[in-house]
């Protein structure tokens, strides 16, 4: 308990101490699942758990996500610049929680199946998944027959201008497709999230599943 209030003194929030706390830990236990599933390869990937309106957790740039210790989390609130020791790509969290505030865990991978599926679906700007059972895992998906579609952009270190697109890719009304919760950089790896620290981790797990599925169907039909 000590520790968490030194980090909430840092950031001289008034966050509630026990949802900073609990943020903080969504944080530490989502690093940890991902490295054990060879998700966020050499200090890769970035994960972040909303704390309030205002504010969130999220990993500094280039720690190890499969051993996160406090020191290694930054509380940054939504409305001032990224603080010194963030990732660069801390710019696509804190735009995403501003743009949706239901959003309560944003995870980002470096995933094998993400980063390779994304190449190939970058021409078409979009991935489309369907027949498969656990796109249900989905929030708002009800059938195998749905067809899900993944957004992908083109990768760039402008993270600002990437931003840009990102936010406004999304703010776009969905046509007959359900829009995942997820997009795809490519070459890059997979932006999941959900209103909850579960509900993130059960979405990026299965699309993850998903792009594995789909890189497997592809390799055995035309
Ligand atoms: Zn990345």
């Amino acid at each position: 308990m000590a520790q968490t209030i030194s980090l909430k003194t840092e950031c001289g929030s008034a966050s509630d101490e026990s949802a900073l706390a609990k943020a903080v830990a969504g944080v530490i236990a989502a690093g940890r699942a991902a490295a054990f599933r060879h998700w966020v390869p050499a200090t890769s990937g970035n994960f972040s758990v909303r704390i309030d309106a205002d504010t969130i957790a999220i990993t500094r740039s280039g720690v190890d996500k499969g051993n996160l210790q406090l020191a290694d989390i930054l509380i940054q609130p939504l409305a001032v610049p990224l603080l010194p020791g963030s990732s660069a790509e801390a710019e696509l969290h804190t735009a995403l929680y501003r743009q949706r505030p239901d959003l309560g865990a944003i995870f980002h991978v470096h995933s094998p199946a993400a980063t390779v599926l994304s190449r190939l679906a970058a021409p078409e700007g979009r991935l489309l998944l369907t027949g498969w059972e656990l796109q249900k895992a989905l929030s708002g998906v009800r059938t195998h027959e749905a067809i899900v579609e993944i957004p992908v952009f083109a990768n760039d270190q402008d993270i600002s201008a990437l931003s840009g697109r990102v936010d406004a890719r999304l703010a776009e009304p969905g046509g007959d497709a359900i829009v995942a919760p997820g997009y795809l950089l490519a070459g890059h790896g997979l932006y999941a999230w959900g209103a909850t620290e579960a509900e993130a981790a059960r979405h990026l797990e299965a699309l993850e599943t998903l792009f594995e599925f789909e890189l497997s169907y592809r390799r055995f039909t035309p």
